[in-house]
């Protein structure tokens, strides 16, 4: 039985949400499970089906990306998540797609605007999309690269992986993170929803305005924070 059982079973179980969810298209998209004690991560391998996959099936990595167990190679991003995990210090789960609305809006280079209180339940900013990288970095280790490219964006708008736990990298597609593999596998699905809808309400009204400051600050404090009330804690 390998040390590493935990962690497998995270990642096969949140590896296989995103189906469920309707986030993922063939082999597209990945998730990993950090343990910090033992500083290694769980994820999917590389290229194989949703429905082939098992917690044995996982391969374990270390934060610098070196495969410490598995027989099959890990998934073709594990740069970028080992690059996550080591310098952010208090995720646990890290989760990329391809998510259609999500996706549509990183080809576009924009950041989606913050035009509801849905989006204000779980962000009080724009989703921000980082700009495409460039040729040297996509030449060079472009995996690993990508994971600066996350990490330069979120540091240049001077917003913190603990506040903001989604973003588009442009040209490419969303990844989000979390305290835990199923908290980064949820904003997942929350960006592909605020995405849908940021889309649909720039259809229906190509100017509309961006939410106001006290229905933003309202939303988040309900659901965050020393004075939330939602839900039952
Ligand atoms: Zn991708």
């Amino acid at each position: 039985m390998s040390r590493y059982e935990h962690i497998k079973e995270e990642a096969y179980k949140a590896n296989m949400q995103l189906p469920a969810l309707g986030l993922v298209l063939f082999t597209f998209g990945n998730v990993s499970a950090a343990d910090r004690g033992l500083g290694v991560f769980a994820i999917k391998p590389s290229g194989v089906p949703y429905e082939d996959l098992s917690p044995d099936k996982m391969v374990i990595v270390d934060f610098d990306g070196k495969t410490i167990e598995g027989g099959l190679r890990p998934s073709s991003d594990t740069l970028t998540h080992a690059v996550l995990y080591k310098h952010w210090e208090k995720i646990n789960g890290i989760v990329h797609t391809h998510s259609t609305y999500a996706t549509a809006w990183a080809q576009s280079l924009r950041d989606i605007p913050i035009y509801g209180t849905t989006h204000a339940d779980h962000l009080t900013s724009d989703v921000p999309c980082a700009a495409p990288m460039s040729d040297e970095m996509i030449k060079g280790d472009y995996e690993y690269e990508t994971g600066f490219q996350i990490m330069n964006c979120l540091q240049a708008k001077g917003m913190s992986y603990e506040e903001v736990e989604m973003m588009l990298v442009g040209n490419h597609a969303p990844f989000t993170w979390g305290k835990t593999p199923e908290k980064a596998v949820y904003n997942s699905a929350v960006l592909e929803t605020i995405a849908h809808m940021s889309y649909l309400t720039e259809q229906i009204k190509h100017d509309a305005p961006r939410l106001k400051d006290a229905l933003i600050k309202k939303h988040f404090e309900r659901k965050h924070g020393p004075d939330s009330y939602y839900g039952q804690a």
